[in-house]
């Protein structure tokens, strides 16, 4: 007797439900197209970030890739899919950058007369008013700071999708999956196409794991300073971020070499020490948490077709800065994938060419 097969055909499957595959579903979502999300929930960079989406880079004064851009587009997309699903996108929150010298100070005044950064550096110092911050040479305000609440973001829109029967909470299982007649076959779904969200996990991905995703991991510690009283965050070498009742995010550290998620000694330590740099009060460490970044050799996402499977896609390589990156490169990626707008040559993975499977 004959199998009978009941498929379901939609045009996505989503691998990954990080800031990227939550910005490529609601891409989707707007251009009503049928789609699915498998997401392991584990392992996600994502869920460790602090959220803040300050766009200047404040070790150097200098602005990222396309910054301003990003920034514009970012925004108003999360506030857009907070008001949705019924979550407060974002939390205001002034960042400081504690200047560490004179000639730091006169580094600020240069960059924020500079056109770019203008808008995000304030040239009028503020004193540092708590007598347990070091900052004798005042701190900068960059403008237009602020906290994405990407954990409830996160949740709320998976508690959407799963509503609706389009989010699985498990393990995409690569070895399921079947490419035919340019479409897509894993379990009972038939997709168009199948793009790839994973993060860090993109080293389990049999069509693009040799691809240069280095990752960068980063440790952060969570402590309880009741005399701090810090309500915007302080940036010296890391961020002190306050998270309400008196407990502060501290970090993070940037590791090329540790390929493990978990929180390590060596990352605590190095945040300790960096931490008493600055603040002179009683702390107690009450968490710590790490995660891996995204990261590429030429800090430049990883977009795009894959060359041999018309049906197989990447997002991927937000790095170090996924909140003002997923909803660009989702739409960019949409945008190729749809209507066949090529992708600039900088993101796309044809640059990895001979390295794809
Ligand atoms: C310590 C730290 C601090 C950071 N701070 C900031 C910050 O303040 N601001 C900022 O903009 N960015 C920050 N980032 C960077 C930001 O977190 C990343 O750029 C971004 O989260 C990457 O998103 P992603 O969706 O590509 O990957 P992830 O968030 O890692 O998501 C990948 C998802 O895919 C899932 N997955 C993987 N493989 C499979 C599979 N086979 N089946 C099913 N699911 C799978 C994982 O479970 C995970 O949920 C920080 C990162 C770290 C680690």
């Amino acid at each position: 007797m004959p199998y009978i097969y009941s498929v379901r055909e939609i045009d996505y499957i989503i691998v990954g439900f990080g800031l990227a595959g939550m910005a490529f579903a609601k891409i989707l979502q707007e251009h009503d197209k049928k789609f699915v999300v498998f997401d392991a929930g584990d392992k996600s960079a994502s869920k460790v970030a602090a959220g803040l989406y300050n766009p200047v880079i404040l070790k150097r004064y200098t602005l990222p890739w396309k910054a301003e851009e990003q920034f514009d587009i970012s925004l108003p997309f999360f506030k857009k899919l907070g008001e949705e699903i019924g979550v407060e996108a974002f939390k205001k929150l002034p960042v400081y950058r504690v200047l560490s010298s004179i000639e730091d100070q006169n580094n600020w005044f240069t960059a924020s007369d500079k056109p770019g950064l203008k808008r995000f550096l304030n040239p009028q110092l503020v004193l540092n008013k708590n007598k347990y911050v070091d900052a004798p040479y005042s701190l900068g305000e960059v403008n237009e700071t602020g906290q994405l609440q990407i954990m409830d973001l996160l949740a709320g829109y998976a508690q959407s999708l799963a509503k609706a029967k389009i989010y699985f909470h498990e393990t995409f299982d690569h070895n399921k999956l079947t490419l035919r007649d340019n479409a897509v076959f894993y379990k009972d779904l038939k997709a168009q196409r199948v793009v790839f969200a994973e993060g860090f996990g993109i080293k389990q991905n049999p069509f693009f794991n040799r691809l240069p995703l280095v990752g960068n991991k980063g440790d952060y510690i969570y402590i309880k300073a009741p005399s701090l009283r810090l309500d915007a965050a302080i940036k010296t070498s890391i961020f002190i971020i306050p998270e309400g009742d008196d407990v502060y995010k501290v970090g993070a550290t940037y590791n090329w070499s540790d390929k493990g998620w978990e929180p390590s000694a060596e990352g605590r330590n190095e945040l300790i020490a960096k931490l008493d740099e600055v603040i002179s009060c009683e702390y107690e460490i009450v968490e710590h948490i790490a995660g891996m970044r995204p990261t590429t050799g030429d800090r430049r996402p990883l977009l795009g077709i894959h060359p041999h499977h018309a049906q197989v896609a990447l997002l991927n390589g937000l790095g170090t800065r996924g909140i003002m990156m997923s909803a660009y490169l989702a739409q960019m990626l949409y945008d190729c994938l749809e209507d066949e707008v090529a992708l600039p040559v900088e993101v796309d993975i044809m640059r990895f060419a001979g390295k794809l499977n």
